[in-house]
């Protein structure tokens, strides 16, 4: 019953605290060497949120205002907002210039109700990779949330499994379920097939690089930090990671 992020009762909260210092500890070692960076046309920035929130007890939520700040130097500096989808021509047609991949773990409801307003003024867009068992529970998002961001193009939803497992702790047949019942849910509900997909806690080995693909996904998304490259494979793209700690001008200098 765990994610990555804020949860509903106090006990829950703070476990899940516990879940996030221990992932900024697992990570933590990276992260003095979060970006090596490389042309454009090689490595695109893929940044990964959570809770966009007050909540300073949660290491991985970030301010409204922070994300406002953030998503208006992006908007400032030329950059261009792309969906997974996008990623078809990379390595064979030049992507747009300044190109980056904003993306939302778990589907809290603050997505909604405070980075949406944020997306859309500052004319961004954002992957939210949901945990599909958990949309319209408490302190989750709705599908009906989902489908109003997608149809004003500002939003992509894309599979984060259906109960949030660690897929290094589980078998080839958990993992299909969740991999094929995911995307069954997003089909059902949103209309579209789903063709990306982020590990939970950014944790995967082999057989689960195995069996994303055989299910059919074509992009996987890792909390390995760092601009994400072909060289890494399109399961295992690395993601720039987004504490709610990290200073704007390490923002800045990391998407220049
Ligand atoms: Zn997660």
């Amino acid at each position: 019953m765990i994610a990555c992020g804020v949860g509903q009762t106090g006990g829950m909260k703070t476990a899940i605290i516990i879940v996030h210092a221990l992932w900024l500890a697992y990570t933590s070692a990276f992260h003095a060497h979060n970006v090596a960076r490389k042309s454009p046309a090689e490595a695109i920035p893929i940044l990964l949120y959570h809770s966009v929130a007050d909540n300073p007890q949660d290491p991985l939520s970030v301010l409204p205002a922070r994300f406002e700040r953030q998503l208006a130097h992006l908007r400032d500096r030329g950059y261009h907002p792309l969906f997974f989808a996008d990623l078809a021509a990379w390595g064979q047609r030049p992507l747009p210039p300044k190109p980056v991949i904003i993306t939302m773990d778990d589907g809290y409801d603050n997505q909604f109700t405070a980075a949406y307003p944020i997306l859309r003024r500052t004319g961004m867009k954002a992957t939210i990779f949901a945990i599909t068992g958990r949309m319209g529970k408490p302190g989750y998002l709705t599908w009906q949330q989902l489908r109003m961001m997608e149809a004003s193009g500002t939003v992509d939803t894309q599979s984060h499994t259906v109960t949030h497992p660690d897929f290094t702790k589980i078998s080839p047949a958990q993992k299909r379920a969740e991999l094929v019942e995911s995307r069954d849910a997003i089909f059902r509900q949103l209309g579209h097939r789903s063709y990306a997909f982020a590990y939970p806690y950014g944790k995967y080995d082999q057989d689960s690089v195995v069996a994303v693909r055989l299910a059919g996904y074509r992009y996987a998304v890792t909390g390995e930090p760092g601009y994400a490259e072909r060289s890494q494979g399109l399961l295992k793209l690395h993601r720039i990671i987004m504490t709610g700690a990290m200073p704007l001008e390490d923002f800045y200098a990391l998407l220049p």
